[in-house]
């Protein structure tokens, strides 16, 4: 089987829903491995299945909440310059017209068009939609797909949570015998999974992000593990 498009950079619809694909599966990972080394390292100090749902419980909550606060903020940031330059660009239209002309023009000239066809192209796409062309050429965005801080908010909530569902079950559901053997092998088999999943939707090479990611999951885990045994030979 050949796999045609995995070198190509990801651009236009398709390159937006593999990058919010990817940003979902990176955000699941989060939940996995921070939900992981809380419930592990509770488990360490206490055999007692409500401090572990609890702990665990606390953890998915405040990992979702947070992640989601911090995409917001960022998203909205992002959002607010961009509107800012369309502002901007708006204004320049609107007050010189014959400059922008000439800008985006010469902006059209730099990828690779000659003078006399930029200049033809500029006069087109001017005639069309002058902030549109302005705000894809010059800005790089598209005006009328600005993302979304709600949503982003949203999905990274619900990325998160997704994972860090999968350690908080794994630790409080099995028989207290088995649950830490069945939380390490779930986690790290998950984080197999979404190593490779995320490579791959990022166009590079899996097997080494799966060693990278089982290894973080596991060195969380093992070291969130100890501190929970230390603590709970201390008797604290
Ligand atoms: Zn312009």
């Amino acid at each position: 089987m050949t796999e045609p498009t995995h070198e190509e950079a990801h651009t236009g619809a398709l390159g937006s829903r593999l990058n919010w694909l990817r940003a979902a599966v990176l955000g699941a990972n989060d939940g996995i491995v921070s939900t992981a080394g809380i419930v592990v390292g509770v488990a360490g100090a206490t055999g007692d299945r409500s401090a572990l749902l609890t702990a665990g419980l606390a953890g998915l909550l405040a990992g979702s909440m947070s992640m989601a606060a911090g995409e917001y903020v960022s998203v909205s940031t992002q959002r607010d310059s961009e509107l800012a330059a369309l502002a901007l660009e708006k204004r320049e239209l609107r007050d010189q017209p014959d400059a922008e002309l000439e800008e985006l023009t010469g902006l059209l000239e730099e990828r690779g068009l000659s003078r006399a066809v930029a200049r033809d192209a500029a006069e087109q796409l001017t005639a069309r939609d002058p902030l549109q062309a302005h705000a894809r050429v010059e800005l790089g965005i598209n005006p009328d797909e600005l993302a979304n801080p709600w949503h982003a908010a949203w999905a990274s909530f619900l990325a998160f949570t997704a994972g860090a569902l999968l350690p908080l079950l794994a630790i409080v559901l099995p028989p207290a015998d088995w649950r830490l053997t069945v939380t390490v092998v779930c986690v790290l088999g998950a984080l197999v999974l979404t190593g490779w999943t995320s490579a791959r939707l990022g166009a590079a090479a899996p097997r080494r992000a799966v060693l990278r990611n089982v290894a973080g999951g596991a060195l969380a885990m093992g070291v969130t593990y100890g501190a929970g045994s230390l603590l709970g030979a201390a008797g604290v």
